[in-house]
């Protein structure tokens, strides 16, 4: 069951170029996440080698004064305000959108991976490390900070490809279903594809939350995405968690939703 599932997914080549660019991005991630690791500590290091104010002894006394929120952050003290000075001379994207609601200052002085998140896109404020990242997440943090030196245009390209869930069509069928098969298991293609599935989720997930309220055009991407494992029950099973995440924030936006503007959403009906 499961194998003809995919197997009738696999026969878009276009849904296969979805799987197989997926794979490299993944592939590419787990590269991505030893080398920055390394990296990160080495950047932490030769900050607090130039700047030896901004070590231990300069540890924040502004307590929960000194709490960035989103794109805003008003240091407290002293050392946070040296941090955020320091942290901005290596930020290319100074004068752009800097989530400094990703961190907490007060650990600036012994995480390196607090400094780290400055660099990245929003969202970001739980995740302890590069093994809890994905590839576009990791990508931003090398464009960002200067202690990367890279092709930055070649990044870009990348991190402004479109990822978006491909949902295979029958007019596209080229009849090589078997073609993928022949470099990837059955289980690692599903295993792909799942892990695919889940990040975009999980980025619906996050820019829900970002903007308070379940946009349409947020709602679209979800409806496409249910109704795609509607009709792919082997993809739905692995899924189910990320997916009641997603309705519970749904209900909840819906419910505030409601108290305010009665905004009427088109049922679709089974
Ligand atoms: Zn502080």
């Amino acid at each position: 069951m499961v194998l003809s599932e995919l197997a009738v997914r696999l026969n878009c080549a276009e849904y296969k170029n979805w799987v197989k660019a997926g794979h490299c991005l993944l592939l590419l991630r787990s590269c991505l996440q030893g080398f920055i690791g390394r990296e990160v500590l080495a950047f932490h290091r030769g900050l607090l080698a130039a700047a030896p104010g901004l070590g231990l002894r300069a540890s924040c006394s502004g307590g929960s004064r000194c709490s960035p929120r989103a794109r805003q952050f008003q240091p407290q003290c002293q050392a946070c305000a040296e941090w955020k000075r320091e942290i901005l001379k290596h930020h290319l994207n100074r004068n752009g959108d800097v989530y400094w609601g990703n961190c907490q200052p007060g650990r600036w002085p012994v995480d390196a991976w607090e400094v780290a998140k400055a660099f990245m896109p929003r969202g970001l404020a739980d995740k302890r490390g590069p093994e809890e990242c994905d590839a576009a997440a990791l990508l931003s943090l090398i464009n960002s900070c200067d202690h990367f030196m890279v092709d930055r245009k070649k990044v870009t390209e990348l991190l402004t490809s479109d990822w978006a869930v491909h949902i295979p069509e029958e007019d596209q069928r080229d009849g090589r279903e078997c073609e993928i098969g022949s470099y990837l298991s059955v289980s690692q293609v599903n295993e792909i594809e799942m892990e695919l599935l889940k990040e975009k989720l999980q980025e619906i997930y996050r820019q829900a939350e970002e903007q308070e309220v379940f946009s349409e055009e947020i709602s679209n991407q979800l409806e496409v995405v249910k109704e795609f494992l509607r009709n792919n029950e082997d993809l739905r099973n692995g899924l189910t968690e990320v997916m009641q995440k997603l309705d519970s924030l749904h209900l909840q936006h819906q419910k505030l939703d409601s108290k305010e503007a009665v905004i009427q959403t088109p049922e679709k009906k089974a």
